[in-house]
């Protein structure tokens, strides 16, 4: 073996070695919540038992964000969430619940992970439990000005964009928007999922308005009320067009 020959071997070998840390490098940038996604969207096989699948965001060790005098984002979302699944029950819907107490959703999860990646996966296979899905959440901002609801849903999803733009229209009637549009993401797991799923930021803890809102029980009454307002209107047409 010549001594170049030697040398371009060895320096091939260096660089397949360097890509390889590059590709490994850029693996671990991404967000945890999009490794989990390539990790477990093909590997869901729970069986559809619910109309709906409602997750509040949080819970137990994980209090999500805080507003001034301890205001818990999974407190307040949890108790939005129970008011809808009275509502939609109501209706006569089959509700599901990713948690109906303080805790976490980690139990579900079927892969090893720390603990945020477990909750994560947890709610994402419960979501597949229900022909459509929805998360509730709170906000936070540095900008105590920064207020108003947020409706996330799949980049490029259609129908999530009808889903949204419904729960949107319904929630405009309740409380100020931060986005007077649906907002499309694609680095949300859940909103991912296979059922149309949207997420929503019903206000932000750290501004004094939206915190007095979401305090207030009766708020919390209302915007349950226009979430499952925005959910049977999307439902009804979803609905009947699947069965179509
Ligand atoms: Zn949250």
């Amino acid at each position: 073996m010549s001594r170049k020959f030697y040398w371009v071997t060895i320096t091939k070998s260096y660089l397949s070695a360097f890509a390889l840390l590059i590709i490994v490098l850029f693996l671990l940038s991404l967000p945890s919540s999009y490794q989990l996604g390539v990790l477990t969207a093909t590997l869901v096989s729970t069986s559809v038992e619910y109309d709906i699948v409602l997750d509040a965001g949080h819970g137990g060790i994980d209090s999500g964000g805080i507003g001034a005098g301890d205001v818990y984002e999974k407190d307040l979302v949890l108790d939005i969430v129970l008011r809808m699944r009275d509502i939609l029950e109501g209706a006569g819907l089959k509700v599901g619940l990713t948690r109906d107490t303080d805790m976490d959703v980690t139990h579900l999860a079927k892969s090893k992970g720390t603990r945020h990646q477990r909750d994560l996966e947890g709610r994402f296979i419960a979501l597949h439990s229900g022909k459509i899905g929805m998360s509730v959440h709170a906000n936070t901002s540095k900008s105590s000005a920064e207020q108003g609801a947020i409706v996330f849903y799949r980049r490029n999803s259609y129908i999530g964009k009808q889903y949204a733009t419904s729960v949107l229209e319904a929630i405009e009637q309740v409380q100020v928007l931060n986005h007077d549009y649906p907002v499309p993401r694609s680095n949300l797991m859940l909103i991912k999922a296979k059922p149309p799923v949207v997420l929503v930021e019903v206000g932000f803890l750290t501004n004094p308005d939206d915190l007095a809102k979401l305090t207030d029980p009766d708020f919390r009454q209302s915007i349950a009320e226009a979430l499952c307002k925005g959910i049977a209107n999307f439902y009804a047409v979803y609905r009947s067009e699947q069965s179509e």
